[in-house]
């Protein structure tokens, strides 16, 4: 089955009612549409609140813009020295080779601008500029490969890339975001993870997961293929209203992950892309449920939430505070839960610690 990529593919597969037809159209007209077979055949047709079918089913939900959100939320533009660069932090920069995507998330930040619509991929001449840009600015220490999705392109193009970067001495390591080990789990082949994989630069591959769900058996099999070759693998969620915003499936969620030797990095909190607030939580919600996986699961599957400070200010981490610093005139100290809830004095008072 190739990937669905227009409404009526979609409604014909039955994974959206054709009443809907039209307002899903004037979604699919201003956001890019892709559905791939290993995401489709997850959805449960019979569930009208899939959590598989709300992050890549067009809802017209899509279309309700609010005044707080951004076409740019996390301010790439406002950081973009030369085409294909974001240089935000200064140890690192984004390099975007290419605006399409194995799947469109109906949430994704870079929604304006992602997709076969939205621009091409990144010139021969301007990839000479990207890597000029790279190559004059000697604190960049970590080049990550974004997108669009970095994976869709060939391996042989990836490894030209690659190889590039890596002969530049003052870049020691090298990122790949990608969505595609869950998408189109076929594409990580043994020539593709050669080509990403290069001597004596680390590779780090951030792969884009939400829910447990997408670890399938080709999944996994995929992310075997990349850890066993000494990729190092880094799970980035985003927290979604209705897709893994409880405790129960995003504990799953970041279990499933270790599982497969993926280390969870971030929780992002969603970002004010336009049309997206039927997917956003509140803070406080992630807040919570940040405590109850501390609660309850192993330090290796917390992942750090964070939030991108719209405008371009970058990534800040916004979990729960389990220190407070508290009294004075001598008796200045911190307080401290613990995973159960229950609070400490630190240090303790003179004799509290027993004998
Ligand atoms: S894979 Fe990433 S860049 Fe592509 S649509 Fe999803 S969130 Fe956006």
């Amino acid at each position: 089955m190739p990937t669905l990529r227009t409404v009526k593919q979609i409604c014909d597969r039955g994974l959206a009612s054709s009443e809907k037809r039209a307002a899903l159209d004037a979604v699919a007209a201003r956001y890019a549409v892709a559905l791939p077979p290993a995401l489709a055949d997850l959805i449960d047709r019979n569930d009208p609140h899939d959590p598989i079918a709300r992050q890549f089913v067009p809802d017209a939900a899509e279309l309700d813009h609010r005044l707080e959100e951004l076409n740019d939320p996390i301010g790439d533009d406002a950081h973009s020295p030369v085409e294909g660069i974001v240089h935000r932090y200064p140890d690192r920069v984004l390099l975007k080779l290419t605006p399409i995507c194995a799947v469109y998330c109906r949430f994704c930040f870079r929604r304006e601008m992602v997709g076969p619509e939205k621009g091409n991929a990144l010139s021969a001449e301007a990839l000479t500029h990207a890597l000029d840009y790279i190559r004059s600015h000697r604190q960049i220490w970590e080049v990550i490969l974004t997108g669009g999705d970095p994976l869709v392109l060939s391996a042989r193009r990836l490894r030209e890339v690659m190889k590039e970067l890596a002969a530049i001495d003052h870049v020691k390591v090298l990122r790949i975001h990608t969505r595609v080990p869950v998408a189109e789990p076929t594409r990580v082949t043994a020539e593709l993870v050669r080509a990403i994989k290069v001597k004596g630069k680390p590779t780090y591959v951030a792969l884009h997961i939400n829910h447990p769900r997408e670890l399938t058996q080709a999944a996994r099999a995929a992310c075997a293929r990349m850890a066993d070759a000494g990729l190092v693998l880094l799970g980035q969620s985003v927290l979604l209203a209705g897709v893994n915003d409880t405790p129960e499936v995003l504990g799953d969620l970041m279990r499933a992950l270790v599982e497969c030797r993926i280390k969870p990095y971030y929780l992002h909190h969603g970002d004010l892309a336009p049309g997206t607030a039927h997917l956003r939580t509140d803070i406080a919600t992630g807040q919570d449920l940040m405590r109850a996986l501390r609660g309850r699961l192993s330090g290796l599957c917390q992942p750090t939430y964070v939030l991108d400070i719209p405008g371009g200010h970058g990534k800040s981490p916004i979990g729960p505070d389990y220190l407070a610093r508290t009294g004075s005139n001598g008796d200045a100290h911190f307080v401290v839960e613990d995973f159960n809830g229950r609070r400490h004095r630190y240090p303790p008072t003179a004799g509290a610690r027993g004998a």
